[in-house]
């Protein structure tokens, strides 16, 4: 079997109603899907996150013609090769963000090929199920009063669906992100996991002083408060509060994540597996998250390409302590506004009573819809 094709799909589509986070408000969704096609017929598809335009270029430009007329099987010996042919130049962001996509594409081909999931390929299962957690409950309006009545009308939505855990986000400010944190404790139930997302927008005083603030609230994990370079920042953060400190979306590879976890900072990674290296660098990072005892849950914001390789990861990801109550990998399932993440396969990856089941077909387990495709392609 060899490659013949690499396609790099930049999918781009507007959005009724923005939403904020920390940084920018949000009013359009975006996505990077790449295929991989072989002489044997068999087409392999993956997802990368991060800037869709550059992400294609790297990948049609530069590794699409390393790969072609390879064979797709030898995942690491392909991996390895195309790090080290941009490591003078990109050890993270785009170039291993285009490596991700490829990497969780020719997983699928090689499930596919083999006739079995990626997470039985990959030594699993673990688990065949996941407790998600909603990540929404961004601000919608300017006005704050707005806001209160809109995401507590959300959270509540989630509830009804039945999800145990929900995020939301703060670096809006101390008096905003208090306000808003206090009233979301108050509108779900107490057994109910809250977590709090700075997206990386908070300075060291300003992450120390709301950490402090939100500990009587019964906070999960508070996520990325700092910078990503702020390694040194986030172990003494870890130090002065009792919250789980968490992070990791934007770092990339082994590499970054041997800094974080040497350096003691975090109490839970979140690598992205579009984004990080894919899923052969995902497994390998949660194996050395393992050995250092600090949990590992997926950072997930991409397409359902993307969210089916987070399950299949979350199915071989270790248990990081053996016990009749050890704590399991939760699946961040991305409930905001989005046209195709989901539409894009023929069969959803849907959460029931707070759970996902890790989709059992081969490769990924899901099949792309081509007309969802075509409709949001604009490359
Ligand atoms: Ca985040």
């Amino acid at each position: 079997m060899k490659i013949t094709a690499i396609r790099a799909h930049v999918l781009e589509a507007p959005i009724a109603e923005r939403f904020a986070f920390s940084q920018a408000w949000v009013d359009r969704r975006v996505g990077l899907v790449v295929e991989i096609e072989t002489d044997a017929g068999i087409t392999g598809w993956g997802d990368g996150y991060g800037p869709p335009w550059a992400l294609a270029t790297v990948i049609e430009k530069y590794y699409a013609p390393r790969l072609i007329g390879r064979a797709p099987l030898a995942g690491d010996a392909l991996w390895e090769e195309l790090y080290n042919s941009l490591r003078d130049h990109g050890q993270r962001g785009v170039p291993v963000q285009a490596l991700s996509a490829l990497d969780i594409a020719l997983w699928d081909l090689r499930g596919k090929y083999f006739g079995a999931p990626v997470h039985v390929l990959m030594g699993g299962p673990v688990r065949s199920s996941v407790r998600a957690y909603a990540t929404g409950l961004y601000r919608r309006r300017d006005d704050r009063g707005d806001n209160h009545r809109l995401l507590a009308e959300e959270a509540r939505g989630y509830l009804d669906a039945g999800f145990t855990a929900m995020k939301t986000k703060v670096g809006f400010g101390f008096d905003d992100d208090i306000a808003l944190v206090e009233m979301l404790r108050q509108t779900i139930d107490g057994g109910v996991a809250l977590f709090v997302d700075a997206n990386h927008g908070c300075d060291r005083v300003q992450a120390a002083r709301l950490a402090r603030a939100m500990e009587p609230l019964g906070i999960g994990w508070f996520e990325e408060p700092l910078e990503p370079e702020d390694v040194a920042g986030y172990a003494e953060l870890r130090t002065r509060t009792g919250i789980p400190i968490a992070g990791g979306e934007c770092s990339f590879t082994r590499h970054d994540f041997r800094r974080i976890l040497e350096a003691g900072a975090m109490d839970v990674i979140q690598p992205d597996t579009a984004s990080c290296g894919g899923l052969s660098e995902a497994k390998r990072i949660a194996d050395m998250a393992w050995t250092h005892g600090i949990r590992y849950n997926p950072h997930v914001w991409g397409t359902g390409i993307g969210l089916a390789a987070a399950m299949q990861l979350l199915a071989v990801l270790p248990t990081t302590a053996p016990a009749f109550g050890a704590h399991q990998p939760l699946l961040e399932y991305d409930s905001t506004p989005h046209p195709f993440r989901q539409d894009l396969l023929v069969e959803p990856i849907r959460v029931a009573d707070g759970i996902a089941h890790v989709p059992d077909g081969p490769g990924l387990g899901v099949e792309v819809r081509r007309d969802v495709l075509e409709r949001w392609r604009v490359n």
